[in-house]
């Protein structure tokens, strides 16, 4: 369990971190967005580091991802904070808000696709075809597109979801087509190793298909999230080029056991 001032300091610290893997690579802080994964987190503490100004949170399971909405817009509308979102946001999902936004970055389900369509500001792990015309359908009925990031499998690693390098243009161009989505960018996770060279491998992969999407003019202005990196990772997956990266124990605290539950 994280006390106040531990999940102050560990704040504190990620930002530094993440201030000086920018650095090496000539990059701003204000280049790279945190989104605090609160899949481990107490609600106090989702609060606390709210009230510290951490705008953007990520979930990665719908049914918490729900529970966390609820639990936060209470607070939020207490304290006013829920403004609605600038032009300048809207164009550009790497920098900082002024509101809360909440990021779902775990696999989704197509039957669970509507619940959160609604509740979250981009979706990262928009993982096939079915799920990408699924979202679509859904935002027929909105007035304002669904933002979605296309997740990329570039370790190759049979267990992780995501789109192989290879077919990621065409499916790129595919989305790019319906209407009532916008593709902001690319999301992937790093290979379950210690092998920190095929870490790097797989960030850098990514970032070269992230190039040659944009390259291409696919997505188009809003094509400019590139969301790689987690508490083990994010350093490296800055120098790869990452601009938003997802990071939940490295502040919260590891889990307890039994502390994962299943939707
Ligand atoms: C849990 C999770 C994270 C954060 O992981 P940490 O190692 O706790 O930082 C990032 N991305 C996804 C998709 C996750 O499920």
């Amino acid at each position: 369990m994280t006390t106040p001032n531990q999940l102050r300091d560990a704040y504190q610290d990620v930002k530094d971190r993440i201030a000086n893997a920018a650095a090496k690579v000539g990059r701003k802080p204000k280049d790279v967005l945190l989104i605090a994964v609160t899949k481990y987190a107490t609600p106090d503490q989702i609060r606390m580091l709210v009230d510290m100004g951490q705008m953007d949170l990520g979930e990665s399971r719908v049914q918490q991802l729900e529970k966390r909405v609820a639990g936060l817009s209470e607070f939020l509308s207490r304290k006013r904070t829920l403004g609605s979102a600038s032009t300048r946001e809207d164009i550009d999902i790497t920098q900082a808000a002024t509101h809360v936004r909440w990021h779902m970055i775990g696999h989704l389900q197509r039957n669970k696709a509507k619940q959160i369509v609604n509740l979250v500001d981009l979706i990262h792990s928009v993982d096939s075809l079915r799920l990408a015309e699924e979202l679509h359908s859904i935002g027929s009925k909105r007035d304002k597109p669904i933002d979605i990031l296309l997740q990329v499998n570039a370790s190759g690693e049979t267990t992780k979801s995501g789109v192989a390098i290879p077919a990621v243009i065409h499916l790129a161009e595919q989305i790019d087509s319906m209407i009532n989505l916008r593709l902001r960018g690319l999301m992937t996770m790093a290979p379950q190793t210690d092998d920190q060279g095929l870490i790097r491998a797989t960030f850098e992969r990514t970032f070269e298909v992230f190039e040659e999407v944009k390259k291409l003019g696919v997505g188009g202005k809003y094509f400019t999230a590139l969301s790689m990196g987690m508490s083990d990772d994010f350093e490296l997956a800055i120098e790869c080029g990452a601009n938003l990266v997802r990071v939940g124990s490295a502040l919260f605290g590891d889990p307890e056991p039994g502390e994962d539950e299943v939707d």
